[in-house]
């Protein structure tokens, strides 16, 4: 706060004493030279207290000066921390969306969108770690497309994939939602069963192909004056067997699906070894 300077005012000599001194009356007087001493003294220190507010003056400015540069520096930097941590968090929010679509890219088929081989096998290995904990065995489906280097070969390569991309949409369409069709390799498909038994996983099996059967494909011949041709696959079961590896009953599956094929392709089979109480 700033201090009022002396008015010149306050440092004169009022007029009433000034026209004392001044009086001839009063020339003689014995106190006239202690009063001018007086007034003298006065005015010295009236000149020194003036001195001392002005530096007391120019002391606050300084003060408030340094405060209000420390403000606006405390400002700045605050402003420039709040710039870093928006940046910090929109550089994180980056990341795990490029962590997402990495792990989007590495568990899923480019081609059809479902999860690929390394996905079911994750998949595979928690149904089982849930399974050590007494839950409910597993089934597994292994397709596979009848003749599809004929169908390549007459209808061209890209024909072939916008099949396979139709094909894994038919599937997904047609199993449960917790069920988990995986593109296992070419023209092959895994579809893993959560607690399902063979007799239930043979009931989707059918119903898959027989979905497969009827569907027309029309949209994936490039003309419709294209000849077209009935799509059919054949179809493996299995049931996982808890005393086996993964392995083991994807190989089953497998042996299934290998059996529809010489068996005439278009076709469920069972792998019926480990049932007790086989199928009919
Ligand atoms: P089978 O009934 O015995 O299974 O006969 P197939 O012709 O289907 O079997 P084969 O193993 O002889 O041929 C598989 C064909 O699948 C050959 C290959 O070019 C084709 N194929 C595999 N992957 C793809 C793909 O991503 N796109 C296309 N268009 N074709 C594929
Ligand atoms: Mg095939
Ligand atoms: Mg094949």
């Amino acid at each position: 706060m700033r201090n009022e300077k002396m008015t010149d005012r306050d440092s004169e000599t009022p007029q009433w004493i000034t026209d004392q001194l001044d009086d001839p009356a009063n020339q003689n007087n014995p106190l006239l030279p202690a009063l001018k001493y007086l007034l003298e003294q006065d005015k010295e220190h009236r000149a020194r207290m003036d001195r001392m507010l002005r530096i007391s003056d120019g002391y606050g400015n300084l003060v408030h000066n340094q405060s209000l540069s420390l403000s606006q520096r405390y400002d700045k930097q605050l402003r420039r921390l709040e710039k870093i941590t928006r940046i910090s968090d929109r550089y994180q929010q980056e990341m795990m969306e490029l962590n997402q679509s990495l792990r989007q890219a590495a568990l899923h088929d480019p081609l059809t969108g479902l999860p690929n081989r390394r996905m079911i096998l994750e998949r595979m290995k928690s149904e089982l770690a849930r399974q050590d904990r007494g839950c409910a065995r597993f089934s597994l489906i292994m397709l596979d497309v009848d003749h599809f280097k004929h169908f390549n070969d007459t209808y061209g390569h890209e024909t072939g994939d916008a099949v396979l991309s139709k094909l894994a949409e038919v599937m997904q369409h047609t199993v449960r939602e917790y069920d988990l069709c995986a593109r296992w390799g070419g023209e092959e498909f895994l579809i893993l069963l959560p607690e399902t038994d063979l007799k239930t996983a043979q009931t989707t099996a059918e119903r898959l192909l027989q979905t497969l059967r009827t569907s027309t494909l029309d949209e994936v011949f490039r003309s419709p004056d294209q000849p077209h041709t009935k799509l059919t696959a054949s179809l493996g079961v299995a049931t996982y067997q808890p005393d086996e590896t993964l392995d083991e009953a994807i190989n089953r599956a497998d042996s299934a699906l290998l059996i529809a094929k010489q068996n005439g392709r278009n076709r469920v089979e069972l792998n019926l070894e480990h049932e007790d109480h086989p199928a009919p």
